[in-house]
């Protein structure tokens, strides 16, 4: 039910009305150039992209007919040839850039119900793309909706607009609690590296990185679910977050693609009974093997009663780890290459505690000698320890830029 490309007159002229009157961005000497535009699904929320020859700033304001948004890029020309852009998810019609004063470009953006961004973040250039700034919008109440466009919304966001971030703890308070999992361990060696290294020895030395860096700062406790080199099932992974009431599991891995040397890049997962796409679900699948390597191990059931409660899992865990991933994929890509479509969603059995905000990170892959190199480098483990921690730090609303 593709539809072609539509500009509302309404739109345009709420546009230039609030283009001429709001106050005007500071001028640069040379405006970006927009590149591409994009339209798509990922993990079950509707997502823009849009390239740029420079990081990308914007801001979304409502329309007047209270059913669609404008999306203005302050300093920015048209370079591009006209999109084909048609009809996805929450978006009905997507419309042309219109120059407007001050060369800001306006973009209408038709909405099949009313939406408020998720998340929206910064991606650095990378594969052939330029900068992007990322927007992804989820459906929302109507009233909801009225409350996030009160005022036009400042892009990217450090955080997400309705969700307000867990509250800063005050001395004395209870510090936050951090489960971080190195994946894999004693008789599974997770991914084997061309050199013939191991997944698992760079899971535990980054997540010892991790630790040590999130126990200087004096904010967190930290828990890690193995400290050597041992075996440990997924669904007890879980559990230990679960019975400490973990305010957030991280679960450390990196992958390896046989007969690829060319891919590299860090990936973000979160938990979704369907995957995102063919990919995170044969990752999924590689992962959740680990548990077959457990000969002679006593097998509970616990994996079902963690289905079972997931079902009843409250929205907001989700949501949290939904933007803690986010968080976490933008904070990555200003150390490191990030994968194509680095935020990703698939049923990880690790990812299964329906009451902690859970998240999966691909350092890279064992299969490039470049991400190789990266991660068995102490200089590269640190990069990586000190993104995840700025991404933790965001999360618990701590700004530590
Ligand atoms: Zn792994």
């Amino acid at each position: 039910m593709a539809r072609g490309i539509s500009i509302k007159p309404l739109v345009l002229i709420l546009f230039l009305v609030v283009t001429v009157l709001g106050a005007a961005p500071p001028v640069q000497a040379e405006p970006l150039r927009l590149t591409g535009l994009q339209l798509g699904l990922n993990a079950g929320l509707t997502r823009l992209v849009v390239e740029a020859s420079g990081p990308p700033a914007a801001s979304l304001a409502a329309s007047a007919d209270g059913l669609g948004l404008l999306l203005s890029l302050p300093a920015m020309r048209w370079a591009a040839p006209a999109p084909t852009i048609t009809a996805g998810g929450l978006v009905a019609a997507l419309g042309l850039p219109v120059s407007g004063p001050d060369g800001q470009l306006g973009i209408a953006i038709d909405l099949i119900e009313p939406a408020v961004v998720e998340r929206a973040f910064h991606l650095a250039p990378q594969g052939g793309r330029g900068h992007r700034l990322v927007i992804d919008l989820r459906p929302a109440e109507p009233n909801a909706f009225a409350a996030a466009f009160v005022a036009p919304v400042h892009l990217p966001l450090d955080s997400v607009v309705d969700i307000a971030p867990p509250p800063v703890g005050t001395p004395g308070e209870r510090r936050r609690l951090i489960v971080l999992d190195a994946g894999h361990g004693g008789q599974d060696p997770g991914a084997i590296s061309a050199s013939g290294r191991y997944e698992k020895d760079i899971t535990l030395n980054v997540a010892k990185a991790v630790a040590q860096r999130l126990r200087a700062t004096g904010r967190y406790r930290v828990l890690m679910t193995r400290e050597s080199d041992r075996f440990i099932r997924l669904p007890e992974r879980v559990a230990l977050a679960r019975a400490r009431e973990a305010d957030l599991f991280l679960s450390i891995h990196a992958d390896s693609l046989s007969g690829d040397r060319a891919t590299r890049g860090a990936s973000v997962y979160t938990r979704a009974e369907a995957a995102s796409d063919t990919e995170a679900e044969a990752l999924a699948l590689r992962e959740n093997r680990a548990d077959q390597l457990a000969d002679g191990m006593p097998v509970n059931e616990v994996d079902d009663v963690v289905s079972i409660l997931l079902d009843l899992a409250s929205r907001d865990t989700a949501r949290l780890s939904s933007r803690f991933a986010g968080l976490l994929t933008a904070s990555m890509g200003e150390t490191t290459p990030l994968r194509r479509n680095a935020l990703r969603a698939a049923n990880f059995r690790v990812l299964s505690a329906p009451d902690v905000p859970s998240a999966l990170l691909e350092l890279g892959y064992l299969s490039n000698p470049a991400d190789e190199a990266l991660l068995f480098s102490e200089a590269g483990r640190d990069r990586l320890a000190a993104a995840v921690v700025g991404a933790i730090d965001r999360f618990f609303g701590v700004d530590s830029r």
